[in-house]
């Protein structure tokens, strides 16, 4: 029996908590004081980290979480990123003795170009590529690069579990209802995910057939995002990465 949780840190991160009755893994532990509390509070110790990205609020617990319990951490090659005991690059399997799981490794560049995502057992933690109804901003890549890394998650099936690193949904569901207001499965998520909000609750893990329906920056090969992006780029037929940097740009100006 395994348990999936996402522990609120800071202001709006999560850390995914993936444990048995005695052994967790901890997905993007930027602080430690939450991942202490939660391993006390249910009798757990940490067995492994992984990371998807050098941004310290992904990273700044594991000097504290590896010196307490002394677990494995995978990471990408990245000097940022503290207290590696194992690289991982896109191609790579990862198999934890325990809680006996198994991940694959994907390269989404884009956001960073460090950045990896983790499929395990239908759930995909995708760092900051991917967020509820959003995306991550292109801090050092650009717009090809992250819907090439975004093309590589469409492969995946309907029912994968999507667990972002951040609770943005809402504010996303509010900018893709301006990009994409007649889409009634993102008029039913806004009604949802509100809901979920207003109720104290997480929106994630989402689905990928959700985000496929809903997030606009996962639409890229729909006909009314292609439209909107043509109308703004003054000329037709934008290819889907072009399609993608458009919408991107105009989430950026929106956020101001
Ligand atoms: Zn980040
Ligand atoms: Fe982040």
């Amino acid at each position: 029996m395994l348990t999936l949780i996402p522990l609120p840190a800071f202001e709006d991160n999560y850390i995914w908590i993936w444990h048995d009755t005695r052994h967790a893994v901890a997905v993007d532990p930027g602080e430690a004081a939450p991942v202490i509390a939660y391993l006390d509070a249910h009798g757990l110790t940490l067995a492994a980290i992984l990371v998807t990205h050098h941004h310290r609020d992904h990273t700044g617990g594991i000097p504290q979480l590896r010196q307490r319990y002394g677990c494995a951490v995978h990471a990408p090659n990245n000097p940022r990123i503290p207290g590696v005991t194992h690289f991982v690059r896109g191609g790579d399997t990862i198999d934890l003795p325990a809680p006996a799981l198994r991940f694959a490794v994907h390269a989404t560049p884009g956001h960073t170009l460090d950045h990896v995502s983790y499929l395990g057992h239908g759930c995909l933690f995708c760092g900051d590529t991917v967020f509820g109804c959003g995306c991550g901003k292109l801090f050092e890549g650009d717009a090809a690069m992250m819907a090439a890394s975004i093309e590589t998650l469409l492969a995946l099936p309907d029912a994968t579990r999507v667990c972002c690193a951040h609770e943005y949904t809402l504010s996303n569901i509010d900018f893709a209802l301006t990009v994409d207001g007649e889409n009634p499965a993102l008029l039913e998520r806004a009604r949802n995910d509100r809901a979920l909000r207003a109720a104290g609750q997480p929106t994630l893990p989402s689905t990928l057939a959700l985000e496929r329906a809903t997030n606009p920056f996962l639409r890229f090969h729909e006909p009314s995002m292609q439209a909107f992006a043509a109308m703004r780029l003054g000329r037709s037929c934008p290819t889907p990465a072009e399609v993608f940097g458009t919408i991107r740009a105009v989430k950026d100006a929106w956020d101001g």
